[in-house]
């Protein structure tokens, strides 16, 4: 998967991070070998789990300012790589899914280790319940479009709504618990989108270490692919579905490896809140695939006419 990413503002993106977050760094190792964070506020993890001497647990917490929409996990943000050596942060997109979902935080809960999930609006509003779980799970949750669009294909309007609606539905199902970050679909990164998110103070995450799980499929491989890369490269943002059936599958043991291997794991935050936008929820609520979906129909009143619905 490339990274489609205009230079100027990703420029723009590295300047805005920079200016506005706060750095502070891990008291050791004291900037070993990482380029001088940009915008963290950092606080030892926790490490021990009850029942699993060799989980992974999470060696620290990054707090991150997204004012402006800053970059992370790109070439073009060299600047905001906050990972000393043998770090990770694991990220799952397209989330949530039946049946695979739960089987990932099962995994994470195993190991005591958290994650960062981007999370398809209309994928949440079909499987409320599963965005709930990442949620009660303590993990944090981003969004990723209502509906997958290439948002280079789109309009300036109708991107804008790709990203809106997405936002309205996560914040119907979990409300506070979405946080101002955003992952673009396929790692496409328009110009004006990147712009627009910006006003909104949403960071944006691309990812050092694709898994390549949609293609592989197959979760032998999927874990080869992350720790071949994961060697060659020696930390990064790890980009795995756990809408994939070769994720959930071989997530367990894709842990398992990571922390024989020494690897520990960043948690990531926000700090601040994102907010829908009243047009977008009264767009997201007109909506036929969401009047049809399990969080839509709870919204139609007794008596009223249903929408029809395959
Ligand atoms: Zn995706």
């Amino acid at each position: 998967m490339r990274i489609v990413l205009p230079g100027a503002i990703a420029a723009l993106a590295v300047l805005l991070a920079v200016s506005h977050v706060y750095a502070q760094q891990e008291a050791s190792p004291p900037n070993a070998g990482a380029q001088t964070p940009a915008a963290l506020v950092s606080t030892p993890g926790q490490t021990s789990c009850p029942g699993n001497p060799h989980a992974l647990g999470v060696s620290r917490t990054v707090e991150i300012d997204t004012t402006g929409g800053p970059l992370f996990g790109s070439p073009e943000a060299k600047q905001n790589d906050f990972l000393q050596p043998g770090k990770i942060v694991l990220t799952f997109d397209d989330s949530p899914w039946k049946g695979r979902t739960p089987k990932v935080l099962a995994a994470l809960a195993r190991h005591c280790t958290k994650a960062t999930f981007f999370a398809i609006g209309k994928h949440s509003v079909w499987y409320p319940d599963e965005l709930r779980e990442i949620a009660a799970a303590g993990h944090t949750i981003g969004w990723h479009t209502w509906s997958h669009k290439n948002l280079f294909k789109l309009t300036e309007e109708e991107g804008k709504t790709e990203i809106e609606l997405g936002l309205a539905a996560e914040r119907f199902v979990i409300g506070d618990a979405v946080v101002p970050f955003f992952r673009f679909p396929g790692l496409r990164h328009p110009e004006a989108m990147m712009a627009y998110l910006g006003q909104r103070n949403v960071a944006i995450w691309a990812a050092d270490i694709d898994s390549k799980d949609y293609h592989l499929r197959n979760s032998k491989k999927v874990i080869a692919s992350v720790m071949t890369q994961l060697t060659k490269r020696g930390k990064g943002i790890i980009l795995m579905h756990d809408f994939q059936q070769s994720t959930a599958d071989g997530i367990d043991t894709l842990l398992d490896d990571l922390q024989a291997r020494g690897f520990k794991v960043v948690a990531v935050r926000a700090k601040g809140q994102i907010k829908s936008l009243p047009a977008y929820d009264a767009m997201l609520t007109a909506n036929a695939d969401f009047q049809c979906s399990r969080a839509g129909k709870t919204t139609i009143p007794a008596g009223a006419p249903k929408p029809h619905c395959d």
